[in-house]
């Protein structure tokens, strides 16, 4: 268990940062890992299988990162579409590699049954800088909104507008990590000027559903599959996670729109935000 500091060392306990804290909170980051060599290079591997395109682009200082997305080949206006999003947290590495390594090695067993859309890497400065933020200190994963304030998440609400009302599933990749409870959960109550109240990391897989929307089926053949592969996340003593009561073992549900979670990106039926613990000492980066 990892011990937050009392006090963020940036800003001023109760008053949220301005200009000059972002300023110096952006001042610390630093790129640690290449999107390009292992991110971009893996894509253009799937090129000769799967339509490979470019969605749009974010420019950050002298630094361009090109967005990417994958698609099946044989795409039909007829099939249905199933989306997979990963990295909109780039620090939550498993999501990234975990959505190529499924498009490398299951997507053409969905071939003729849905059309897949594969946007792996959503945020690739924060892949590069293992945060959880974009350099504006804005999370992309509160910010799928009408005028969102993360280009990440306008970027890809744009690339999924024409297929809004055709998607049948959405899964997005996320992580939960020692790291949220010693640095971004503080960072997060320093920005905003509010106590950071801590809280207690799961052991284990568990996934978000929509309380506005549930699809609890849905969720537990999810949990049943991913339990032949990993552990599931325990409730804790309060019969919760992070503060959200068991909607059943190993979900739990938030408001997705409300929050403007990625999950609410589409009107897909099916979807969830799945949430890996690679810390645990029961996980592999595999
Ligand atoms: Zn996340």
């Amino acid at each position: 268990m990892n011990t937050a500091p009392a006090f963020y060392p940036i800003g001023t306990p109760g008053t949220p940062w301005g200009d000059v804290e972002r300023a110096e909170w952006l001042s610390r980051q630093s790129r640690q890992r290449s999107y390009e060599s292992e991110v971009l290079s893996v894509i253009e591997r799937l090129r000769p299988r799967f339509d490979v395109g470019q969605y749009g682009h974010l420019d950050y200082g002298t630094e361009s990162y090109p967005l990417m997305a994958i698609r099946s080949r044989d795409w039909r206006d007829d099939l249905p579409v199933m989306l997979i999003t990963g990295g909109v947290h780039g620090y939550e590495t498993s999501g990234v590699h975990g959505a190529l390594q499924f498009v490398d090695q299951r997507a053409e067993d969905y071939a003729g049954r849905v059309n897949l859309l594969v946007a792996p890497c959503v945020s690739p400065w924060a892949y590069e800088r293992i945060h959880r933020w974009n350099p504006n200190a804005v999370d992309p994963n509160r910010s799928f909104r009408h005028d969102s304030a993360a280009e990440e998440s306008a970027a890809l609400m744009q690339l999924v507008a024409p297929v809004l009302d055709r998607a049948l599933m959405h899964m997005d990749l996320h992580e939960t990590t020692d790291t949220d409870e010693s640095e971004f959960r503080p960072a997060l109550a320093a920005r905003d000027g509010k106590p950071f109240e801590p809280c207690e990391i799961p052991d284990g897989f568990y996934l978000v559903d929509d309380s506005e929307n549930p699809h609890s089926e849905f969720q537990l053949a999810v949990i049943e599959a991913v339990e032949k592969v990993t552990h599931i996340a325990p409730a804790d003593e309060n019969g919760e996670i992070l503060g959200s009561p068991m909607a059943a073992r190993g979900v739990i549900q938030y408001p997705l729109k409300q929050l403007g979670l990625c999950a609410s990106v589409t009107s897909a039926p099916y979807k969830t935000t799945t949430e890996v613990y690679p810390d645990s000492p029961r996980a592999t980066p595999e």
